[in-house]
Order: structure tokens, then C-alpha cells, then sequence
């Protein structure tokens, strides 16, 4: 039988952190031998925010860096098929014929839309932004992604993707699987300032190739508990960034050191000090064998654009072959 697929990516704006490694990097990992598995680097979904000469300059860098960063949190390259998402230029087809599938207000009531104008103060979306849950869909669907690994904030997209594969389903004949999104155990990590969702683009992130020496300052600067000022003051455990990685990252052997901190932590017989070193000792812990097998791939530079280039022939020739069938389909012959 064949194996179910995945599809899931990253946009080319920065470095992947601790957040991505939770929400999805993480579920990629361990699903990478049962399905068969798609990782586009969206770089047409970039442009969404990101669309001056200067920001594109960077992706190619940044392309690289993730590469690297997917290579060393062991996803396989022998399994899985990385690709760029502007090398398929059939997705933009397939998008155009989505988009007459989908209503301009349900396309604004997508929640992530709010939030990014909020986040990114911008006053009015383009089409863009407004259409890029619709390219997701397009992402997704031209492979026929049965499952989509991502983090909290993307499962309104994957819903309306599965609303489109219905449709068309519907309307013309079946073509589509009814994808389904994936989150991780920890649906949204926090930043280190607090917010809600760490992010490249709210400088409040930990990367997975950040050295020793950046994970200790940023750890150091991290926010814990604003009403507690004295470490005799009885802080909070729920919602605290601190205690939040701390459960994530610690594993089994520090699973005790852990509930004796959070216990004296609620008491008030413990300082912030402690307690953050006890984290940054934790997340070393957890990077450095990513930062050993990150340095190993990086001795072979030219692996990441032999990976893309695999990763696009392969994957132009699903996308040719799923848009014929959708224009079969459609009578569009
Ligand atoms: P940007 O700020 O440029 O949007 P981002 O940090 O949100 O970057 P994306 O490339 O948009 O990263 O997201 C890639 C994937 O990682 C998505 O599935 C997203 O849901 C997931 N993800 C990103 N940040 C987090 C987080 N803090 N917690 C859980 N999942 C996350
Ligand atoms: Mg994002």
C-alpha cells in the first residue's frame, strides 16, 4: 500500500528556533519512516510580509541555515523531499484555480490574518496576505498532503485547505484527500519575553544553532514572573516561559531536579538564578548534540543545493500530474 503523506514547511525569514522544533520539526522527526514526507521552503509565502529587494537578498542565506537546521534535528534526507516552493511554478496555477473556490470573507476571517497585521502594524493586506491560506492549500493539495505537521497558529489554514479539497471534490470530481493538520504535544511555544508565540520576527526566539555562550544570555534576560521581585516572594509556575521550556526540553533525568524547583519556586525559597540555570543547562543539554551534527553536515556545504535540486525534480513532476488531473477534472481540457 502506499504511504500516506505529509506536507509541511518553514518561510525562508530566519534561522528555526525552539518554538519550530515543538510545533512541528519535532513531529517530523518521528513521522519521517511511516509517511511520506514534503518540506517546502515557502519563500512565495515570505513575500507576504517581507517583500523588498533588501528581505530577499536574505533568503537564500536563510535557506541555507534551515537546511542545515533540518539536517541536524535528524531529518533525513534519504526520506524526505525538500523543495523550494518558487521552483514549482504549477502551484501558482493550481492557487489561481483555488482561489474562484473561496469567498473573499472567509478568506478574512482567517485569525492568523488579525494577528500578523497587528504584530507587523500593517494597515491594509494585500492580496497576498489576504490569498495566502489559499496558497498554503495549493502547497498542500498539489502533493496531496493527507497531514500537515504545524504549530497552533497555522491550523486554521490546513482547515480551510480541507474545506477547498471538499469543494472541488464536490464540485467537480475527486482528486483530493481531506488533509488533516497535525500540532505538536506543546501547541504554541512561548518567546522569551513572554509573548505568546516565540517567533523569528519578535526577536524572542532561542535558535537550535544558537552557541552555548547566546543560549546562556538569552536564557539569563528571560522573563519569569513580573509580580514576584524577591526570590522569597511565591512565584508562578503555569505560564512561565522558564518552567514552560524546562517541561519541554528536560526529559526524563531531570524530570525530579525540575519538580523540586517548581515546588520551591511556588514557595518562595528559590531565585530566579537558579532556577535559569537549571534552563540553560537543560537546553545545552538538548542542542549540543544538534550543534555536533550540525557542524559534521557543514564540512559538505554543496548537500544543500543537491538536496533542492532532488527535492524540485521530484516534486515538479507530482505537480504536473495532480494539475492535469484537476483540469481533467474540471473539463478545463
Ligand atoms: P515568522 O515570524 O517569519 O512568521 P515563524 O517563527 O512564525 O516565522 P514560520 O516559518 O511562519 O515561523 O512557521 C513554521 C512552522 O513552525 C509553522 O508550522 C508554525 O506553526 C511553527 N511554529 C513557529 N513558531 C512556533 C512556536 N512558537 N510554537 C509552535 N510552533 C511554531
Ligand atoms: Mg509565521
Amino acid at each position: 500500500m502506499q504511504k500516506k503523506r505529509i506536507l509541511t514547511g518553514d518561510r525562508p525569514t530566519g534561522k528555526l528556533h525552539l518554538g519550530h522544533y515543538v510545533g512541528t520539526l519535532k513531529n517530523r522527526v518521528k513521522l519521517q519512516d511511516t509517511y511520506e514526507t514534503f518540506i517546502i521552503i515557502a519563500d512565495y509565502h515570505a513575500l507576504t510580509t517581507k517583500p523588498s529587494k533588501e528581505d530577499i537578498s536574505k533568503f537564500n542565506k536563510n535557506i541555507e541555515d534551515m537546511v542545515f537546521d533540518y539536517l541536524s534535528v535528524g531529518m533525513d534526507p534519504g526520506k524526505i523531499v525538500f523543495y523550494r516552493q518558487s521552483s514549482i511554478p504549477e502551484v501558482a496555477e493550481l492557487f489561481l484555480i483555488f482561489s474562484m473556490l473561496v469567498t473573499v470573507p472567509r478568506a478574512q476571517r482567517i485569525p492568523t490574518l488579525k494577528e500578523i497585521m497587528k504584530d507587523l502594524e500593517i494597515n491594509q493586506p494585500s492580496m497576498g496576505l489576504l490569498a495566502y491560506p489559499i496558497l498554503q492549500a495549493a502547497d498542500i493539495l498539489m502533493v496531496k498532503g493527507d497531514l500537515v505537521p504545524v504549530g497552533k497558529d497555522q491550523e486554521s489554514h490546513v482547515e480551510l485547505a480541507r474545506e477547498i479539497a471538499r469543494t472541488f471534490n464536490k464540485t467537480y470530481e475527486k482528486v483530493f484527500p481531506e488533509t488533516k493538520a497535525l500540532v505538536g504535544e506543546t501547541p504554541t511555544l512561548p518567546g522569551t519575553d513572554g509573548k505568546l508565540k516565540m517567533s523569528k520576527s519578535l526577536n524572542n526566539a532561542i535558535y537550535l544553532s544558537d552557541s552555548k555562550e547566546e543560549v546562556e544570555r538569552k536564557v539569563k534576560g528571560m522573563y519569569t514572573d513580573p509580580t514576584r521581585v524577591h526570590a522569597t516572594d511565591p512565584g508562578k509556575v503555569e505560564g512561565n516561559p522558564v518552567f514552560i521550556y524546562l517541561d519541554e526540553f528536560g526529559g526524563e533525568e531531570n524530570e525530579e531536579k525540575i519538580k523540586d524547583l517548581k515546588k520551591r519556586y511556588k514557595e518562595g525559597t528559590v531565585g530566579d538564578v537558579e532556577v535559569k540555570s537549571c534552563l540553560t543547562e537543560v537546553l545545552n543539554g538538548f542542542l549540543e548534540p544538534i550543534r555536533e551534527r550540525r557542524k559534521e553536515f557543514q564540512k559538505n556545504p554543496e548537500i544543500v543545493e543537491e538536496i533542492l535540486r532532488n527535492g524540485k525534480k521530484k516534486v515538479r513532476l507530482e505537480a504536473q500530474k495532480t494539475l492535469s488531473e484537476v483540469k481533467e477534472a474540471m473539463g478545463l481540457t
